[in-house]
């Protein structure tokens, strides 16, 4: 008799996967291995203290859910090894030591947890004793938490690690955007993980690639065994582990009508995307990679509407070449030849941390050193070496416009450093090139800052352009971390909140007559379409894969009615209202429920 055990999670990528469990654990996590400058040791002990003290809470979090499922003897001796652990985050020999280590030898709390660990595991698996060995096994795995806490996203797994032979689902603790990127082209059906939420990049990785993902399903690595069948539920959010026959039939039977809606909307490619009362709305792909502009065209993108061009730089031990980058970008160009291209400038950091950079986790990297901050203050030669990078590459491929978008702009005086970097850059390979001619590329600000939010007037005025990331607006106006689970039920692109920033925003570049577009999560959510029609939004960008389902909803709905709608809407005082006048707007406007 199967167990048919069913888990919740968030649902972060569509769709509905059938496959063996493939279970990644690891082990091998590389340590950065840093010198601390002077006066940082206090730094180091409070980062190991914060880590610490998340893996305490992980780990009672675990118990408790152990607790709620049961007393059976394996629920208990579980719990046991859970209470062992917990009492090793209090042991002077682990955490003391390692701290002692900080400072005795001036380094990062990752590599004295390193030595530490390794110490005591090889004292205790030396001493040939049953008993001892099994305590090295659990300071290991204690100290793994640590570590990967420390770490944040940073620890990617191994190349190999992600290689499967045969169609399988991968089931972990999390994984890392550059990690799930790995995923391209293999037998790999879908992922189901403990951390995450519907806008981590890891999601929007899965989007992607069209892999069914469900990701923050609490206590997931302990309830499934590889090898065991499960269904990822991409749709509803749900994994079914050793589904009953009955059960597997019904998915089945799902999964057909799922891919029928998806072929019946691809169909729809070469038919306008307008309104029944003639108003365009431009649908865009976001992509990560030159090869996935393809597949952006095929689900019918007219143009690229962000292009993520940090993945370039994960997942590798030192940063990509200016020659390296041209190539990459001149290969996307001709991919999207003729259409537009916004070119985002790399936002790496927060749940982004390229391996080639060193870079050490802050506290909240969400609000530390991220995206233009690292242009800007930490090493101006990496974006400006992008930014050449990208210029020289305009020149190379003919389209309708190439032009360079700047993440995470706080303000005014921010924008102007960045055109006035734009123009050093000009200067500089006009010098460098004989013949330089740079061709025209606008300059567009992203708004995904409350503060950009209030300066939209003065950032219209001053860009050529505007684009909203509703993905890190909602995170910091609501201050959700994108990455955390526990908060993600706070995230929803109806808040009433996000309607007046988009509605701001939307004013302020009409005022400044500058074109904006939309090229968050919530471009690619149909209940939301008539809502941004309706407050002004005529242009969007999005995972490729939505973009019929977006265009389904354009086509059903009129821009008068959608506008009368927003104007409800704004009057509306919870998310879960705007949702249901959304939802009631829609209903029986587009069939594309399983
Ligand atoms: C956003 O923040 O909404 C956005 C589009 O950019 P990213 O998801 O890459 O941060
Ligand atoms: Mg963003």
């Amino acid at each position: 008799m199967k167990r048919s055990l069913r888990l919740e999670g968030i649902a972060a990528a569509p769709g509905i996967a059938v496959a063996i469990a493939r279970a990644i654990d690891r082990k091998k996590i590389l340590v950065p291995k840093l010198d601390l400058e002077r006066g940082h040791v206090e730094d180091e002990q409070a980062r190991l203290d914060l880590a610490v003290a998340d893996a305490r809470s992980q780990i009672q979090r675990s118990i408790d859910s152990l607790a709620k499922e049961g007393q059976g003897k394996q629920h208990r001796n579980h719990s046991m090894i859970l209470q062992t652990h917990l009492l090793l985050l209090g042991d002077i020999l682990l955490i003391d030591a390692t701290k002692d280590m900080i400072s005795e030898r001036q380094i990062n709390a990752e590599w004295a947890l390193s030595i530490v660990t390794d110490d005591i595991m090889d004292q205790l698996s030396s001493a040939d004793n049953e008993y001892l060995a099994e305590r090295a096994e659990d300071i290991g795995f204690v100290s793994t938490r640590v570590m990967r806490n420390l770490l944040g996203h940073t620890e990617e797994l191994m190349g190999t690690e992600l290689k499967a032979e045969t169609e399988c689902i991968i089931v972990t603790i999390d994984l890392s955007p550059a990690e799930t990127a790995q995923m391209v082209s293999s037998p790999i059906q879908g992922f189901a993980t403990e951390k995450g939420t519907q806008t981590s990049h890891t999601a929007i990785m899965a989007q992607a690639l069209g892999l069914p993902a469900v990701v923050g399903v609490e206590g997931l690595t302990e309830k499934v065994n590889p090898g065991d069948t499960l269904i990822v539920d991409g749709l509803d959010g749900i994994i079914i582990v050793e589904p009953d026959e009955e059960t597997l039939a019904r998915y089945k039977e799902r999964a057909a009508q799922w891919s029928a809606i998806e072929n019946r909307l691809r169909s729809t490619k070469d038919e306008p995307s307008v309104t029944s009362d003639g108003v365009e709305i431009k649908l865009k792909g976001n992509v990560e990679f030159p090869g996935e502009a393809p597949f952006a065209l095929d689900y019918g993108a007219q143009g690229i509407g962000l292009y993520r061009t940090e993945f370039l730089y994960l997942d590798r031990e030192v940063p990509p070449t200016r020659e390296e980058q041209v190539k990459t970008y001149v290969s996307m160009l001709r991919a999207v030849a003729p259409r537009p291209i916004y070119f985002r400038t790399f936002d790496i950091g927060a749940d982004k941390m390229p391996r080639c950079l060193h870079m050490t986790k802050a506290r909240n990297p969400a609000l530390g050193m991220r995206a233009i901050r690292i242009g800007l203050r930490k090493n101006r030669d990496l974006l400006k070496d992008q930014i050449k990078a990208i210029l020289i590459a305009a020149r190379e491929v003919n389209v309708e416009s190439a032009d360079i978008m700047f993440p995470l702009v706080s303000g005014v005086k921010e924008l102007r450093e960045l055109k006035a970097m734009v123009e050093e850059c000009k200067t500089e390979l006009s010098a460098e090139i004989s013949g330089f001619i740079p061709t025209v590329v606008k300059i567009g600000c992203m708004v995904e800052l409350p503060s950009a939010v209030l300066l939209s007037d003065i950032l219209a005025r001053e860009a050529d352009f505007l684009s909203i990331g509703t993905n890190d607006l909602i995170q910091y106006m609501m201050a959700i971390d994108r990455v955390n689970d526990d908060v993600a039920y706070l995230y929803s692109p109806f808040h009433p909140s996000a309607l007046r920033a988009l509605k701001i925003i939307v004013d302020a570049a009409d005022s400044a007559g500058v074109p904006v577009s939309l090229c968050g999560g919530a471009a690619g959510e149909p209940m939301m379409t008539p809502l941004l029609v309706g407050l002004g939004i005529r242009e969007m960008s999005m995972a490729p894969h939505s973009i019929p389902f977006i265009k389904a909803a354009v086509r059903t709905i009129s821009y008068e009615e959608s506008r009368k709608l927003a104007q409800q809407a704004l009057e509306k005082t919870t998310e879960d209202e705007i949702q249901q006048l959304a939802v009631s707007f829609m209903h029986g406007k587009m069939d594309i429920n399983v």
